[in-house]
């Protein structure tokens, strides 16, 4: 018996019907850029986190583009971001022409270290992106003064935090601008690439929606370059249907999670993730550290557990950073933290079962 790192199978067999008629419907009204089921959509996301609205696109890589365009990050300004993270986070920062400042972690729960941010602030400092890694908020309320105080713009990278709240708030609708990923392995997923956008500001909002669409105003005019970073009409179809089971897909999502941890609690040399006291976490991946973790991962993978690795090389020692000039030892934690770090299959639909044999599997790993 396999157990994959996730199963869109088994979630598909289960709403089939509604997804088949909602992409019926999208391809018998031909409504395939823009339209009803973007629009719907949009508001459904917007209500959803409780933020005025939200702007589809084509991405979460290109959600984080338009939300950085549109705080005016450009070439000469740096930006600080957690160096344990997906490299989507940190290229649009480079590919603006912005300089990437990388921070150290906090090590309980692998998001932006708000002690860190304050060193890695410059006078060039314009932004900062915390990261809501696996499902788990980052620490918003200190990074968000540090922030105020030092006059930078707060940039929530929310790709694998659908649903998950910080102090009773949504992440998405914490900061003037967040960015999310609709991959369709993320927690909101769609059946392709899709992403989505969120700006408080109405005049941001409408500017990310003018860029992703070639810059319109109109038709035939363009206020500017854009972009073709539009959101179709058969992946919002798809996320509507998806947006109204996720709350229940999170919550078990959550049951999961306990049942990992009641069955590996008292295993020696597992530490388990940890929810902080103001989070509620959404468990996008359910990640322990363990010694020997390259070992250990071929054994589980020897037996069939489909476990992953999120994310094993820092991105300070990406090659594609070696300009920036980091070493071995820039960020202990973080390096510490890649060199451990196993995901555990999750996913709404795993079964005890499943999660019985992952557990039975992994300690038989820890020994041998
Ligand atoms: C998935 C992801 C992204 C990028 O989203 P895409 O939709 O794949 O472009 C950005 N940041 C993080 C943390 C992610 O996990």
């Amino acid at each position: 018996m396999q157990i994959p790192l996730i199963d869109l199978k088994a979630q598909y067999g289960r709403i089939h019907d509604e997804i088949d008629a909602a992409m019926r419907e999208t391809m018998e009204t031909t409504t395939f850029i823009g339209g009803p089921q973007v629009d719907a959509f949009e508001a459904e996301f917007a209500r959803y986190l409780g933020v005025p609205h939200a702007l589809g696109v084509s991405s979460g890589t290109s959600g984080l583009h338009l939300a950085l365009l549109v705080a005016g990050i450009a070439a000469g300004d740096e930006v600080v971001l957690p160096a344990h993270t997906f490299i989507a986070t940190s290229e649009v920062v480079g590919r603006l022409g912005a300089r990437i400042r990388f921070c150290e972690i906090d090590e309980a729960t692998f998001t932006l270290d708000p002690a860190a941010l304050e060193k890695a602030i410059t006078p060039r400092t314009r932004a900062v992106i915390p990261v809501h890694l696996y499902g788990h908020p980052a620490d918003f309320d200190p990074i968000a003064e540090i922030a105020a105080r030092r006059g930078l713009r707060v940039i929530e990278d929310a790709a694998q935090a659908h649903g998950a709240r910080y102090r009773g708030n949504r992440c998405g609708a914490l900061a003037s601008l967040a960015a999310f990923s609709f991959y369709p392995g993320k927690n909101l997923g769609a059946y392709g690439d899709a992403g989505g956008v969120i700006a408080t500001d109405a005049t941001e909002l409408e500017r990310m929606r003018s860029l992703s669409n070639h810059g319109r105003l109109d038709k035939h005019r363009h206020r500017e370059e854009g972009f073709n970073y539009r959101l179709d009409g058969l992946q919002a179809a798809v996320l509507r249907v998806k947006l109204r089971h996720l709350d229940e897909w999170n919550a078990q999502r959550r049951r999961a999670a306990r049942w990992y941890a009641e069955r590996l609690a008292a295993v020696p040399g597992v530490v388990l993730p940890a929810t902080a006291s103001w989070a509620e976490h959404v468990y996008h991946l359910f990640v322990v550290r363990v010694p020997d973790r390259d070992r250990v991962f071929a054994r589980l993978h020897e037996h069939g557990i489909g476990a992953g690795i999120h994310y094993p090389v820092p991105l300070h020692l990406q090659p594609a950073y070696a300009d920036l000039g980091h070493r071995q030892g820039d960020f202990p934690v973080t390096e510490r933290v890649a060199s451990e770090i196993i995901s555990l299959p999750i996913y709404p639909e795993i079964t005890e079962e499943q999660v019985d044999r992952v557990c039975a599997t992994l300690r038989e790993s820890l020994v041998r």
